[in-house]
């Protein structure tokens, strides 16, 4: 099943996808799909970002290949970090450079989006706790990045977390989706979730630890190498095998 968020008259809602079409929910997905009245072509359809997060939870250095092009060690445990739930872009938005920054990249990356209050959860259970599944890009100012401790900053700039276009609920086994990266049609980013250090199930369990996850909080679970930059123009895609394509622009400030 695909569930999305969009705006009907102005106001936001849960919708579920069949086919070309958008049915709009009468309330969040989390233990029922009800549908009612409205529904219109996908095509015309106002998307917004797929989750309702009270927070927005990120992991670095969850691939080899990418620690290995940042000069990192591997991390021993995940490592966390935050980004503002205020720079969430919708599906179709536009990333707007900000002026601190000379050198901002894209981060394509598999996200997830919790079902159930997740605390303190086993491995074995954590995908129990995930509602669907999603494309990310953890847009980074990376020059801010790398002369910061914390990457508040650097990762929590407005509109530097485009997601979507939708949740794809029934994915059989997220460590085996293809992902790739594009900027203007060329590859930039390829990788296979298979890779990740930490898998999903590990890392819902390991931040279940740390803090209480709420129905609607969005995960983002890391990056595959081949990050690079953005520039004013920019057409990026990130298509997830058996979930579909993100797809945004990017503007100067
Ligand atoms: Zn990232």
């Amino acid at each position: 099943m695909r569930l999305c968020r969009l705006e009907v008259a102005g106001v936001p809602r849960w919708g579920v996808i069949e086919g070309e079409l958008v049915t709009p929910l009468a309330a969040s997905p989390w233990d029922e799909v009800r549908k009612i009245a409205g529904a219109m072509p996908l095509a015309t359809a106002k998307l917004l970002p797929p989750c309702e997060p009270t927070k927005v939870v990120a992991v670095g250095l969850n691939y080899r290949a990418h620690a290995a092009e940042m000069g990192k060690e591997l991390p021993e445990e995940p490592l966390l970090f935050l980004k503002a739930p205020s720079s969430l872009l919708p599906p179709g938005g536009t990333v707007v450079l900000p002026r601190q920054s000379s050198r901002v990249e894209h981060e394509g990356e598999l996200a997830l989006v919790i079902g159930r209050i997740a605390s303190r959860v086993n491995v074995s259970h954590a995908l129990e706790y995930v509602r669907g599944f999603t494309c990310l890009d953890d847009v980074t100012a990376r020059d801010i990045q790398h002369k910061e401790k914390v990457y508040a900053r650097a990762k929590g700039f407005d509109t530097f977390c485009p997601v979507g276009p939708w949740l794809e609920t029934e994915i059989a086994d997220p460590q085996a989706l293809p992902i790739e990266l594009r900027v203007n049609g060329e590859v930039r980013q390829k990788g296979s979730t298979a890779d990740m250090i930490f898998s999903v199930a590990e890392l819902v369990a390991f931040i279940s630890h740390v803090m209480t996850l709420f129905p609607g909080d969005l995960i983002t679970t890391g990056t595959p190498p081949g990050v690079g930059p953005l520039r004013p123009g920019d057409s990026v895609e990130v298509e997830i095998a058996g979930i579909g394509v993100l797809r945004h622009t990017v503007s100067a400030a």
